[in-house]
């Protein structure tokens, strides 16, 4: 009845002869393998199994039988061929083979280096964390001493996942990357920061002084992680990689030399989008330290300045302030602002969005997308009794109206509109539609403004320019001995300046250029007859009054050795 067994039934101690004599029927030392190997087995195909799940990897099911099936051949091979060891070596190889296979596969799909699996890095984390043994190359990976801690979400604590998620990537290359990138635009007196990604590498850029610079771009693998850390800390939907989004977080900035001070928190605000190659993101850096300024340290001329002051301090009225985007219009109102007293006063402002904080000011945002908009909201602040009102930008005649209106009864109104000079600024906001005659009694300054680069002290030249030269511009010919430009400018060799104080680029910081353009009584009896502004009479006028033009202004910074010729042309034409 009972056949003798096959030979090849290695997994017992079988001695050829059947029936066995009296002792033990089973080799357990080997049964104990097989069943390591067997645990080994589970363990893969439930890992495999929840992983691609959770990964959503394409051809999870096929991982799935491969891993089923790797264990039901083994079993197979145990039974039927009779060299034990080779066998169980052989399922042993398979299962890691296996392993390392599906995990490269699953990789790809993990942006975030640091959640890389079988990984040498991934080894190396093991071994930090289980066996106490660090094995990351002298000093730690690159940047582990940048004084940098990323706070998350501005003005909210973070949620509780995010800094789950923030911990875990700390030691991650694309973490390290991000707070490198960071500590490098700070040092670098950046304003913005633009990522974009090509096929395979993603592209650093940085705007200096309101000129972008192109840096050392990135390996696409690490810049797509350091998208990501950055999307994590200012809360952004990271799966979402098509539409745009935006966000913001803060970034507290210790200070090497007092490293108990706790350093000075920086507020970043993000902006993504998709684009053929990937995902864009721009980020805007807002160094509180460099917000509070007030119209002292704006470099205005005194006798400007005192008329602005004047203008600021009325009971009510309107203030405008006019340039292109980034010359410095928020910054102006934002002193002028500190100029009233907000204790005894009170300040609302609206913006779009809320960039600096004030002491004492009720600061609104303004969100379009959740109906927030500038004309709705300034309505419901109106009813709020305000002293003095900020309103981000006028660009609708709605909002036009109701700052006009606003101003005529018993308020002062700052706010800023698009248009290249002062004068002009008028024109538009009569064109947005407001009556002539409501400007004309609203209005009562427009400040037109720029910010021109200051030529690096460190390796500004001299030059005698020309008597032609000169004369094109109507500056006096025997009073100016030499003007001074950036190194090599306007010549083929303008790149080589090695000057480190500048990065090379002949300027360091900028400098405001103003055009005040006050609203007298007889320019208001202008306006109030013109239907439409005639701008070349009311601009005579006003330079008869006493105001001097953007050009004229500018051409003060280059007589005083502290803007170039070239710099005022790219910046006041
Ligand atoms: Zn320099």
């Amino acid at each position: 009845m009972f056949a003798p067994l096959p030979a090849s039934l290695s997994l017992f101690a079988y001695d050829g002869n059947f029936p066995h004599g009296p002792g033990w029927y089973l080799a357990f030392f080997r049964l104990g393998l097989v069943m390591a190997a067997l645990f080994a087995w589970g363990t893969l195909c439930q890992w495999i199994d929840d992983d691609q799940r959770e990964l959503e990897v394409a051809e999870g099911p096929l991982w799935n039988m491969i891993a089923l099936g790797t264990g039901a051949l083994g079993a197979f091979l145990l039974f039927a061929v009779p060299a034990f060891w080779f066998v169980w070596l052989l399922i042993i190889v398979a299962l890691a083979v296996e392993a390392k296979m599906y995990a490269n596969v699953r990789n790809l799909l993990v942006k975030d280096t640091g959640h890389h699996l079988l990984t040498p890095e991934h080894f190396k984390r093991l071994a930090k964390k289980y066996l106490k043994l660090d094995f990351s190359e002298e000093g730690g990976p690159r940047g582990r001493n940048i004084p940098i801690i990323f706070v998350g979400k501005r003005g909210g604590a973070s949620n509780a996942e995010t800094n789950k998620f923030l911990t875990k990537s700390e030691e991650s290359a694309g973490y390290q990357s991000a707070l490198e990138l960071i500590w490098n635009a700070l040092k670098m007196r950046v304003t913005d920061i633009h990522l974009e990604p090509t096929k395979d590498e993603t592209l650093v850029r940085f705007r200096i002084d309101g000129i972008m610079k192109a840096q050392e771009s990135m390996d696409r693998r690490v810049g797509d992680s350091v998208l990501n850390i950055l999307k994590v800390v200012a809360e952004l939907d990271i799966t979402e990689k098509r539409k745009p989004q935006d966000g913001s977080f803060q970034a507290r900035v210790l200070d090497p030399d007092r490293p108990k001070s706790g350093g000075r928190l920086v507020d970043f605000r993000v902006a993504t989008s998709g684009s053929v190659a990937g995902e864009k993101m721009v980020l805007r850096i807002l160094d509180q330290s460099k917000a509070i300024s007030n119209l002292d340290d704006l470099g205005f001329r005194p006798k400007v300045r005192d008329q602005i002051r004047s203008i600021v301090g009325s009971p009510h009225g309107l203030f405008l302030v006019c340039g292109p985007t980034g010359a410095g219009k928020s910054t102006t109102l934002y002193a002028s602002l500190h100029e009233i007293d907000r204790f005894t006063k009170n300040v609302i402002t609206l913006e779009n969005p809320v960039e600096y904080a004030i002491a004492n000011t009720t600061q609104i945002e303004v969100n379009a997308k959740s109906g927030k908009t500038f004309a709705g909201e300034l309505r419901s602040i109106l009813r709020q009794d305000p002293d003095v009102i900020y309103i981000g930008e006028i660009r609708d005649k709605e909002t036009a109206e109701i700052a006009c209106q606003a101003a005529q009864t018993g308020h002062m109104v700052f706010s800023t509109i698009h248009s290249n000079d002062a004068v002009s600024a008028l024109s538009r906001l009569i064109e947005l539609g407001v009556d002539p005659s409501v400007v004309a009694n609203s209005l009562s300054g427009i400040l037109g403004q720029r910010l021109v680069r200051k030529l690096c002290p460190k390796c500004k030249e001299k030059y005698t320019p020309s008597p032609d030269a000169l004369k094109r511009l109507n500056l006096p010919v025997d009073k100016i001995k030499f003007l001074c430009k950036a190194p090599g400018e306007g010549t083929k060799d303008s790149e080589q300046n090695a000057c480190e104080y500048c990065g090379g680029s002949g300027y360091r910081g900028r400098n405001g250029v103003y055009e005040l353009f006050v609203i007298s009584d007889k320019i208001r009896e202008m306006i109030e007859s013109q239907s439409k502004p005639n701008n070349q009479q009311i601009q005579q006028e006003a330079i008869k009054e006493g105001m001097s033009l953007l050009f004229t202004e500018g051409l003060r910074q280059v007589i005083s050795g502290d803007t170039s010729i070239a710099e005022i042309t790219r910046v006041c034409k």
